[in-house]
């Protein structure tokens, strides 16, 4: 038998494309995480805002058990019956007509992608393939997905740009008229609170003025709320915060599963109907444990009281960032985002003070820009938040700028 010890580095083998630090987590419950040595972590990334209903939820754990003793999947050729409960409530509750799942919000991307060029050409209009996406986006890491994000980092190395896709700077309102007016535009596609980009929440106004544009030009509106939705602003999806939008096609994912990984793409009938059977597929997209897990998270979410209590939650969050911002003005710039998808704008990059912070066991992200990351489950209790206030607080204090 190889000792504990055999390999020199325990990592050796796995592709690096991470690098995560050293603590490895073997136990959750609720709002905090266990290392193997009995450590207990505040988590306030929540797995990059996946583990919404926090860690080892026991409605959750039961339903994945309950359907892990009966059947793990057949595929697609079959109908999965917690698909078809699932995408019922998702109508119920939502613009969508049509739901396909997928195994990740990368996935879904594709999938809205895909809908939206076929929607153009099933009304004989194939030149309308282009995405229109805006600076700091992120949609994933696919082929496709790296060329709707337009990120240079995320592009480099990995071939030649792809056409169809038009990349704006977020606030150029000329630039976004003219693309949206282009007879190659098929859809406006956007984060309504941007995630990985910095964790920017698009104004309420703006976002009517994409649907305006679209309605005006016969293209597509298309949000990416893989990291905003499910309840994450305090409202199921973000964009509802503008009163009477809705868009053609929404993509999610993350907190959908509750770290189960799954995800869904949302659509009006009229985007659907063409997606005719053989035009997309997944193997997995759906199968009957992701289901199982599914239906008991979105019971949980898209009920109103657990809305309005995110909305009272996030804004003790809310508050208590501020103070910060008010005691250390010397290294925070600003406080940015929504509900619980929050941030902390800094005078420089923010891995030292992350480093700090989890030193002091709460764990919690970084984004694009100097920003700290904080996206704590929905579960949070206010306690919690006065807990992490509390830590970052003299994570702040302990801290050198560069
Ligand atoms: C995380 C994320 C994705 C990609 O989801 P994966 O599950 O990692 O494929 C896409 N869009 C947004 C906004 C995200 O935050």
């Amino acid at each position: 038998m190889p000792e504990d010890n055999f390999h020199e580095d325990p990592r050796q083998h796995i592709l690096p494309v991470y690098r995560p630090p050293e603590e490895v987590f073997v136990e959750g419950q609720g709002v905090y995480l266990f290392t193997e040595d009995g450590r207990r972590y505040l988590d306030f990334i929540a797995g990059i805002a996946v583990t919404a209903l926090g860690h080892a939820h026991p409605a959750m754990v039961e339903a994945l058990r309950d359907q892990a003793g009966k059947l793990w999947h057949t595929s697609n050729m079959f109908r999965v019956k917690g698909q078809e409960e699932l995408a019922d409530k998702i109508c119920r509750d939502t613009f969508a007509d049509r739901v396909f799942f997928t195994n990740s919000g990368t996935e879904a991307v594709e999938c809205a992608i895909k809908s939206a060029r076929k929607y153009h050409w099933s009304q004989g209009q194939a030149d309308r393939i282009d995405i229109i996406t805006f600076t700091g986006a992120f949609h994933g890491r696919s082929i496709g997905a790296i060329n709707a994000g337009g990120n240079p980092k995320y592009l480099e190395g990995f071939g030649p740009k792809l056409p169809g896709f038009v990349h704006l700077e977020w606030g150029d309102h000329e630039a976004l008229k003219a693309a949206a007016a282009a007879p190659t535009a098929a859809a406006i596609f956007v984060e309504v609170v941007q995630g990985e980009g910095g964790v920017r929440a698009m104004p309420e106004a703006c976002i009517k003025g994409l649907r305006e544009l679209c309605d005006e030009h016969g293209i597509l509106l298309i949000f990416d709320e893989v990291q905003c939705g499910m309840g994450r602003t305090g409202k199921l999806w973000g964009y509802q915060w503008a009163d009477g939008v809705e868009p053609d096609i929404l993509c999610a994912a993350k907190g959908i599963g509750g770290g189960f990984p799954f995800g869904a793409c949302l659509m009006t009938e009229a985007v659907g109907a063409p997606m005719q059977p053989g035009s997309h597929g997944s193997t997995y997209g759906g199968n009957p444990l992701a289901m199982a897990v599914g239906n008991v998270v979105w019971d949980v979410i898209s009920d109103e009281a657990f809305l309005a209590n995110v909305r009272r939650v996030s804004g003790v969050l809310q508050q208590g960032l501020k103070s910060l911002a008010d005691t250390h003005p010397d290294k925070v710039e600003a406080v940015t985002g929504k509900g619980l998808l929050t941030g902390i704008k800094l005078k420089a990059d923010p891995k030292t003070l992350q480093g700090l912070c989890r030193d002091a066991n709460l764990l919690v992200g970084v984004a694009g820009n100097n920003v700290l990351r904080v996206a704590p489950p929905l579960v949070i209790e206010d306690a919690h938040v006065r807990e992490a206030i509390g830590v970052i607080d003299r994570a702040l204090t302990e801290w050198k700028l560069p």
